[in-house]
């Protein structure tokens, strides 16, 4: 493989090298990562995007909102670049974020670049593959690259521990309840946009609006964010309206966060999480990948099993156990 020849049209924006490099980072195999990890090193980090995290269960409008809002972006010359984060796929067997009839229109835009989500069922897996696409987006100059993913386990953490801006899409409440949104993903949205604001859903969309606006007030205030952030607003993606407010909210906090400082030092965390992230990940593989360690685990797992060994000191055995290999190699 001509990794230098790949660089080089990923640098130039040529699309197809993208989408070549991504499937490149995508590859569990040995020699493919290590052309991958090459990839990355040649085209450095000097470019960014605006990376805009964007999470909503099915059925809230995400594919309709990318679409619109992507050609909006496309229409005022921003080169747009979407990626899907969906652990799940591998279940289904399939991708349900890769399915060929979303966002048509945004990915026959030339200044567009859509990618399907990778299978895979490991979040750590499916996080690293994300964060290098993510760079490699950026690396072939794209002004903004939008991360979607559905609400299935821990993806939400995922999305925004990789975003400059996350966003929640929400449906209108069809009761005056609120949708049963967890609090730790109401504490990470940046902005709350209630879809389907058009038609009959209009004043049910208003009014679960204002109830996300109030429960926002009751959430811990983030003293690095203007006073207005987070906050809610209504769209509707299959009109267009409120769309350019959207944008301007999420210009206005990544512009004020990036002259505060506040997101070098999100960046700054983020490449450290990633890091270390990737140790543990290193550490997990080796545990689960070396039969002596997997046959060590099974049978001190028996042994805790049949109440043999208590729980604790069967994992104080084991770690010892790995320790030995790591120094064993280390003197090798
Ligand atoms: P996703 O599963 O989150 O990607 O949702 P889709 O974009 O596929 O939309 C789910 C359904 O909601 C579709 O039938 C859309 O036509 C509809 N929908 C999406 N956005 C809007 C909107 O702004 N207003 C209305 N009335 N319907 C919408």
């Amino acid at each position: 493989m001509d990794v230098a020849a790949l660089a080089r049209g990923v640098a130039a924006g040529d699309r197809r090298a993208l989408a070549r490099a991504i499937t490149l980072v995508e590859s569990a195999r040995a020699d493919h990562r290590l052309a991958a990890q090459d990839l990355l090193d040649r085209l450095g980090r000097r470019r960014r995007a605006l990376r805009i995290g964007l999470s909503g269960t099915p059925g809230v409008g995400k594919s309709t909102f990318i679409e619109a809002f992507g050609l909006m972006l496309v229409g005022q010359g921003l080169r747009v670049a979407v990626l899907a984060v969906d652990p799940s796929s591998a279940r289904t067997g399939g991708s349900i974020l890769g399915d060929k009839t979303r966002m048509e229109r945004l990915s026959r835009a030339p200044k567009a670049f859509i990618r399907p989500s990778p299978s895979g069922s490991e979040l750590g897996g499916v996080a690293r593959r994300t964060r290098e696409a993510v760079a490699l987006c950026e690396a072939a100059g794209f002004d903004i690259v939008l991360i979607e993913t559905v609400g299935v386990g821990q993806s939400e953490t995922l999305v925004a521990g990789m975003s400059d801006v996350f966003v929640l899409l929400l449906a209108p409440a069809g009761g005056d309840e609120l949708q049963g949104v967890k609090r730790g993903i109401m504490e990470m949205a940046d902005l709350i946009l209630v879809n389907k604001a058009d038609g009959d859903l209009r004043d049910a969309a208003l009014r679960t609006c204002a109830d996300y606006a109030g429960a926002l007030r009751l959430l811990r205030r983030r003293p690095q964010d203007p006073d207005d952030f987070p906050k809610a607003m209504t769209v509707s993606a299959s009109s267009g309206d409120g769309l350019p407010d959207a944008w301007a909210a999420i210009r206005e906090l990544a512009e004020w966060r990036r002259k505060t400082g506040v997101l070098d030092a999100m960046r700054a965390d983020q490449s450290r999480r990633w890091f270390e992230e990737e140790v543990r990940a290193g550490l997990l593989r080796r545990l689960t990948g070396d039969d002596t360690l997997r046959r060590a685990m099974d049978s001190l797992g028996a042994r805790v099993a049949a109440g043999d060994l208590a729980p604790s000191a069967a994992a104080a055995r084991m770690l010892a156990r790995i320790e030995e290999g790591v120094r064993g190699r280390a003197e090798e």
